[in-house]
Formats: C-alpha cells, structure tokens, sequence
C-alpha cells in the first residue's frame, strides 16, 4: 500500500512482542497482496480486468473493504469513489508530464466512475462491474482497514494493548499499561500541531501537504472529486475518528472532497464519527 508500517504493542518479553509484530506485518502484508494496485499480482489488480457483466468471486477481504466503500460512497454522496481509479491514472500522469488531463481524456474517465457500477453479492462472495473499464483504487481507504485488522490480529496474539500507525492511518488497542491512553500527534501542515489520547478507536488522516502537483501556477491534490474528474486544488486536511478503520479512512478523503459546507451531511450520515477538517482557502 505504499507506506511504512509501524507497530508498537505490550508484552511480557521480547520474544513474544517480536512474535507478535511479526504476525501482524504479516496480516498487513496479506492485505497488501490484496488491495495494491502497484502489484500486478494483486487480488485487486486481477479483478480490474475482470470483464464488465460477469460475476468474479473475491476474498472477504476484498468484500468487506468494498462494501464499506459502497456505504460512504453512498452516504457521501459519491464524494468517496473507489471507482474513481480512471481519473486517479490521468492525474499520475499529470504529476509526471506537467500538464493536466484535457476534457476529453476526463470525460471518458468520468463515464468509467461510479460506485453504482460495482455490483456486490454478499452471499456468493461476488463483484460484478456493470461497464468495461471499470478500475477499483482503494488508496483512500485500505490503510484504515488494515490497521484494524492488524490491531485485530494482535489482540487474538494476545497483545490488546497495541498501536499500529500506516502513515497517516492508525488504529489502537488497549491503552498502555499505567496510562490514560495512546497519545496520538495529529500533524498537519494545516493547523496546529494536536495532541489526542485514545483507545479502541482508529484514526485516518488526509489531506494536502504530500503528494500534489504544480501545474500553471495550481497546485492539484492527490485526492479527487470522482463527480468531476479534477483533483482539489483548496488546501484541505481532515481527521477522522472512527470504531472502523475503513470508514475512518474513507470518510477523511471524504471530507477533503466535500469542504467546509458538505460537511454538516457527512457528518450526520456518521453520527459515531469525528470529523475534523480544515479548510484555509474556503473562507471564513
Ligand atoms: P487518502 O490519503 O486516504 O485520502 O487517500 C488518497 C488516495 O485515494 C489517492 O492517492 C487515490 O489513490 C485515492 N483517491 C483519491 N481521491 C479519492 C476519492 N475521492 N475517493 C476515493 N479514493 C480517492
Ligand atoms: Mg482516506
């Protein structure tokens, strides 16, 4: 998934924290093999070739990580698109070539997005894309999921009291024997610097600073409006604190999308969620 993965648990010694650990790079790693869209290989990679009408069985894995996509695509008003891979392409383009996508290429990617277009059975396990070309990126909310389920696994290790952190995605355990929580240090080029202390939550983090593009003066996010194709260009950052650390990480890129004045929806669509966002160039 493209990032360093961090894990700091409690144990009795250091072999069992060391064996811990390594079990749950391992179960960060197995869902590497499924969500990447760098490896080829990956389960997600081979069901973006799937043909369009055809049912393509997939892992729980994959299932449960797009059924959590459909429900914030759908209570974000498809601010959050994992299908919003075709755009996401041409913006990487972009990055490389220093010009932005024309209309046409955008429009043609447009008619590709759509989380509608991705059929789920849950009962047979199934995916169904309903037009060809369909391509599934889950960027923006597969950290979250596997630093739950990494937490996951080390609770059923026996090592509750952990923290895993995936770049900008964590989740937490148990708090550390003797404290109030984990301190976690929301850093955001944004804003100040804030210090959190939790437990058994997940927290995800979009927004500016890494990874955008200067084009003709602009400066365009690597988080996408699927609506439209473009890539934000108003410096946004989120926070999201959430029981579910899929719907954490999908609602942060969500929120970047929708700004200040969609937020009040999303927000009562995930009434269990705390959403954070910060917005500089929307105005007061
Ligand atoms: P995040 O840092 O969690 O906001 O994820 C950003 C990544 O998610 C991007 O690099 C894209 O791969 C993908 N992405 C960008 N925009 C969206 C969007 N609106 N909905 C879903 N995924 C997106
Ligand atoms: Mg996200």
């Amino acid at each position: 998934m493209g990032s360093k993965a961090r894990v700091v648990l409690y144990a009795e010694s250091e072999p069992a924290a060391a064996a811990a650990a390594t079990r749950a790079f391992e179960r960060i790693a197995e869902l590497d093999g499924v969500m990447s869209d760098y490896r080829h290989d990956s389960e997600l990679s081979r069901l973006s070739g799937a043909p369009a009408g055809e049912w393509f069985g997939v892992s729980d894995d994959l299932l449960r990580v797009l059924s959590r996509a459909a429900v914030v695509s759908e209570a974000s008003g498809g601010a959050f698109d994992a299908t919003v891979a075709p755009a996401v392409a041409l913006w990487r383009e972009a990055r490389e070539t220093r010009r932005k996508p024309d209309a046409g290429s955008l429009a043609a990617a447009r008619q590709r997005i759509g989380w509608r277009l991705v059929g789920l059975d849950r009962a047979r396990r199934a995916v169904r894309f309903s037009v060809p070309g369909v391509g599934l990126d889950l960027g923006g909310i597969g950290k979250g999921y596997a630093a739950a389920e990494a937490i996951g696994t080390l609770r059923d290790e026996g090592h509750p009291a952990a923290m895993v952190d995936l770049g900008g995605d964590l989740a937490v355990g148990d708090r550390p024997p003797g404290a109030p929580g984990w301190r976690i240090r929301i850093s955001s080029t944004l804003d100040d610097d804030r210090d959190l202390v939790l437990e058994h939550v997940c927290i995800a983090t979009s927004g500016d600073a890494e990874r955008s593009v200067e084009i003709g003066g602009v400066r365009y996010s690597h988080i996408i409006d699927p609506r439209t194709g473009v890539a934000l260009t108003r410096r946004r950052a989120a926070t999201v604190i959430h029981a579910d650390g899929a719907v954490a990480d999908a609602l942060a890129s969500a929120a970047c999308v929708v700004g200040p004045s969609g937020l009040g929806a999303l927000r009562r669509a995930f009434p269990d969620a705390t959403v954070a966002l910060v917005a500089p160039d929307d105005g007061p």
